[in-house]
């Protein structure tokens, strides 16, 4: 229940990455034979990628991962004096990448949300100006799964003739994802999150965006992304895409809302004073960010550990840190409900028996830790 911090490598991607650490081990950019080949499998990689997206090959770079997609989109199109405008609820990899840009002479505007986790179209209009080079906002959130209006977004985005930006780590592979349809100049897509291994990854460049490198060597990458390429990683990134292409037409997505509802109305039916954050608007289906008054998330989060069960308070990436996560506190969230949500957030894996293992196991966690909450006492008396 924690797939949106990682997914396993699946087998079929892991057979398709297996030659490359060994027989066919060539570098990419040799001339000879099994350079030849190496190159002929990230091309290969490539074309499954742009499929994935629906763009060209070409307009594919290849990156050590989401983070690195992020920073590449952001530092690769700002200069300073430039404006950026972005998101508070956007993952680290932005917001801080963001922060580290302002401090270099960027001008920086962060967008609030709704109450449900949206980016309103309004809030964008007020916040651009005549320099306004870039607008950054994710297509689905890590911890919430809310899904934001990003053609409107890009739009609104391209009459003010700035460039768009989009996170997709958490939207690839779990929503058909058409750059086209999107309107976006620049997306990214992280490889653990979508069945391939962690640092892989890769950014959506759209043709005639010009993008300065943020690392300087060879001309790999069409001089994008200097370095040898991760020949095995990039053609296990090329497989899970291409399967995660397959499971989307057949409609397996469908398949996982039906278990989201069932876990969700499940617990909800028996665990009180709990509720859904980001509920009743569009989400990803695997993700379901849940509530439950009086109890400390941390504690929750450890208890079910220990009973086997893997979920998340905030993000993965924020785990052990103190302060309740930002983007439940952006949506307005008073700081005891931000810490007492749970993220739990199904894979493609997930069985209907797991869901309702699940719905078994956390009204008995959650009434445990409330009977040992101090806060729990007087409100249950005065109410
Ligand atoms: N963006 C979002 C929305 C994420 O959820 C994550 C990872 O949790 C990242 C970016 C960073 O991706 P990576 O772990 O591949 O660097």
């Amino acid at each position: 229940m924690d797939a949106n911090a990682t997914t396993p490598v699946l087998p079929q991607v892991l057979e398709a990455m297996r030659p490359f650490w060994s027989e066919e081990f060539g570098n990419a950019s040799s001339i000879h034979q099994p350079g030849q080949r190496a190159r002929a499998a990230v091309d290969r990689a490539r074309e499954s990628v742009a499929a994935l997206l629906n763009c060209r090959a070409a307009e594919i770079v290849f990156t050590s991962g989401g983070t690195e997609s992020d920073n590449m989109a952001l530092f690769g199109v700002l200069a300073p004096g430039d404006h950026l405008v972005t998101t508070s609820i956007e993952h680290h990899a932005v917001l801080h990448a963001a922060q580290e840009l302002e401090s270099r002479g960027i001008e920086l505007t962060f967008l609030p949300c709704t109450p449900q986790g949206l980016i309103e179209v309004s809030a964008l209009e007020a916040a651009l100006r005549p320099n306004t080079k870039l607008v950054s906002v994710m297509l689905a959130n890590n911890e919430t799964g809310v899904i934001q209006s990003i053609r409107e977004l890009a739009d609104r985005t391209h009459a003010a003739g700035a460039l768009f930006h989009t996170d997709a780590v958490q939207a690839a592979g779990k929503l058909p994802l058409d750059v086209k349809a999107l309107g976006c100049d620049l997306l990214s897509i992280s490889g653990h999150k979508m069945y391939a291994p962690q640092g892989t990854g890769a950014l959506f460049v759209r043709r005639n965006v010009r993008l300065r490198s943020m690392f300087f060597g060879g001309l790999h990458e069409r001089g994008r992304r200097p370095g040898t390429e991760n020949v095995p990683g990039i053609v296990g990134l090329g497989k899970a895409a291409e399967m995660a292409r397959a499971w989307l037409v057949e409609g397996d997505a469908q398949k996982l809302t039906a278990l989201r509802d069932r876990l969700e109305q499940g617990i909800l039916a028996a665990a009180d004073e709990a509720g859904v954050n980001g509920g009743g608007v569009a989400r990803v289906a695997n993700t379901s960010n849940l509530y439950f008054d009086y109890v400390e998330a941390e504690a929750l989060v450890i208890a079910l550990d220990l009973k086997g069960l893997a979920v998340s308070g905030g993000s993965a990436c924020q785990s052990g840190a103190t302060e309740p996560s930002h983007v439940l506190t952006a949506m307005g969230l008073s700081e005891a409900r931000a810490r007492a949500s749970v993220r739990f957030s199904m894979s493609r894996l997930t069985t209907e028996d797991e869901v309702d293992a699940v719905v078994a196991m956390i009204p008995v966690a959650v009434a445990r830790l409330r009977e040992l909450s101090p806060k729990r006492q007087p409100l249950a008396v005065s109410s």
